[in-house]
C-alpha cells in the first residue's frame, strides 16, 4: 500500500515500513562511523523499540557486539492497517543485527506484567545465561500492576498550583498560552506508579534471583530534568515525581546488586522529539528553541549520538562523572548555562510570527515524523510498501 502520514494532535495514526527501516540503518552507520566501545555483551533492553531504548540497543549491538534481547510494546502491520513504528524498527534491527551475525530477539508485550517478564527469564535462560546490562527505557502512559491488577494512569500536571505558559502546536506553528490545573486526588501516586522505579526494581529482582545477572552487572534507567522553564510541568510536576522516585530506586537496586558487585545507574539525558516528549505541553515550543541554539553552537544530538557519549565516554569511557545526586548527566550539554540564557531571552519574545525564525520549528516537525518513518530521505513515499513486516524473532 501507499501510506501516508495521518496526524491526530501529537500522536501519527500511520507509520512507513521503509522509513523506519531507514531510521534504524543511519543509527547503525552512526555507530559504526564512532568505532567499537569496549562495552558489555549480554544486553537486555526494556523499552527497546523507539527513542532512548532502541538507540541502546543499536549502540551495544553495533558499537560492542553485543547480543541482545529488547522489549516492547507495539502493533504489527496488518492488511491495509500499518503497525506502530517500533514494530518496523525492531523488524529492521533484527534484521540488520542477524545480517552482522549477532544475536538478537525480541518480546512484544507487557513489560509491567509478570508474563512477560517470566517470558524474558525463560528466554535468558535457554539463549544467554546471564546478562550483563539492563537498560530500563520505558516511557509508558499507563501501567496494570502485576498484584492487584489495577490499571494505572499517568499525567501530566503542575503539583500545588495552576501552571500557565506558553506552548507551541508545532503542525501549525501557532503560539499560544496554556493553563494547566494542578494534580489532584490521586494524580500523583498514580504517576508514580506507572513511571516511578517500581517496575524497574521487579525487573531486577527477578532476574537476580534467578542468577541470571553476571558478576558486576550493570543496570540503567533513563531520567530527565530540564530548565526552571519547564520545571513546573516536568520535574516539579507529577511525571517529576515519578522521576524521583526512579532515581531514588537506583540506590536501592545498587543496594541489591552489592553482592554480586552490580551498579544500578540512572542517566540524564537531553530534551528530545519522541512520541513521549511530544504529549507534554510546553515542552514543544522548549524544544524548538533548544534545537536552534544547540544546531546553531554545533552540539546539537539526537537520541543515537546521546548514547553513543553515554556508552563510550561515561558507562565504559572511565569517568562516569556522576553529579551530586549520584546522575549521569548525559544532558550536559542541554544545561550548558550559555545554551539556557539564550533560550531564556528566546522564551520571552518567542510568538506565532517569529517562531520559525527564532526556533527550529522545521527540525521538531521533521523529527517527529521521522519518527513515524516519515520525511526520511532516501525513501520513495510513492512506491508500494508492504505495511506487513515480520520481525524474525516473533512468530
Ligand atoms: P519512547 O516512547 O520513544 O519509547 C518507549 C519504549 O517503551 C518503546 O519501545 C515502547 O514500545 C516501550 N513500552 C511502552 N510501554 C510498554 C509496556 N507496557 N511494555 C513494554 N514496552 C513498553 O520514549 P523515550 O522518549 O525514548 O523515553 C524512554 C525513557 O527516556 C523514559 O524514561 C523517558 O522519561 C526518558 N527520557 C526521555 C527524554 C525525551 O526528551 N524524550 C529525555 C530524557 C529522558
Amino acid at each position: 500500500m501507499i501510506i501516508e502520514p495521518r496526524t491526530r494532535g501529537f500522536i501519527c495514526l500511520t507509520s512507513h515500513p521503509s522509513g523506519c527501516e531507514e531510521n534504524v540503518k543511519n543509527q547503525i552507520e552512526y555507530i559504526k562511523s564512532k568505532g567499537k566501545i569496549e562495552g558489555a555483551k549480554k544486553v537486555l533492553v526494556i523499552g527497546s523499540s523507539t527513542g532512548f531504548g532502541l538507540a541502546s540497543r543499536i549502540t551495544s549491538a553495533f558499537g560492542s557486539d553485543a547480543a541482545t534481547i529488547g522489549v516492547f510494546f507495539d502493533k504489527p502491520g496488518t492488511e491495509g492497517r500499518p503497525g506502530s513504528p517500533g514494530f518496523y524498527n525492531t523488524a529492521a534491527f533484527e534484521k540488520e543485527a542477524h545480517a552482522a551475525g549477532l544475536y538478537a530477539k525480541s518480546i512484544n508485550g507487557d513489560a509491567f506484567s509478570n508474563e512477560i517478564k517470566e517470558e524474558v527469564i525463560n528466554l535468558i535462560k535457554e539463549d544467554l545465561g546471564q546478562i550483563d546490562l539492563v537498560i530500563y527505557s520505558l516511557a509508558s502512559p499507563v501501567r496494570t500492576h502485576p498484584v492487584s491488577g489495577k490499571r494505572f494512569k499517568s499525567v501530566l500536571k503542575p503539583i500545588g498550583g495552576e501552571f500557565s505558559n506558553k506552548t507551541v502546536d508545532f503542525h501549525t506553528g501557532k503560539v499560544s498560552e496554556i493553563s494547566i490545573k494542578p494534580a489532584e486526588g490521586e494524580d500523583i501516586e498514580n504517576t508514580v506508579t506507572v513511571m516511578g522505579g517500581e517496575d524497574w526494581k521487579m525487573w531486577m529482582d527477578a532476574l537476580k534471583a534467578e542468577n541470571l545477572l553476571s558478576e558486576g552487572a550493570t543496570t540503567v534507567a533513563y531520567s530527565y530534568i530540564g530548565p526552571s522553564l519547564t520545571e513546573a510541568v516536568y520535574r516539579k510536576g507529577t511525571i517529576g515525581a515519578a522521576k524521583d522516585h526512579l532515581e531514588a530506586t537506583a540506590f536501592t537496586i545498587s543496594d541489591d546488586l552489592k553482592s554480586i558487585g552490580g551498579k544500578a545507574y540512572v542517566s540524564v539525558n537531553k530534551a528530545l522529539v519522541t512520541q513521549a516528549s511530544s504529549a507534554i505541553p510546553v515542552i514543544p515550543l522548549y524544544i524548538s528553541l533548544l534545537f536552534k541554539v544547540m544546531k546553531e553552537k554545533g552540539i546539537h544530538e539526537g537520541c543515537i549520538e546521546q548514547i553513543q557519549r553515554l556508552y563510550s565516554e561515561r558507562l565504559y569511557g572511565g569517568d562516569i562523572a556522576l553529579d551530586d545526586k549520584g546522575r549521569i548527566r548525559i544532558d550536559d550539554w542541554e544545561m550548558r548555562e550559555d545554551v539556557q540564557s539564550e533560550i531564556a531571552e528566546l522564551w520571552k519574545t518567542a510568538t506565532s510570527e517569529n517562531l520559525s525564525e527564532i526556533g527550529d520549528l522545521e527540525g521538531y516537525s521533521n523529527d517527529f515524523f521521522n519518527l513515524f518513518g516519515f520525511k526520511v530521505e532516501g525513501v520513495d513515499y510513492n512506491a508500494d510498501v508492504n505495511e506487513v513486516v515480520k520481525v524474525p524473532s516473533i512468530s
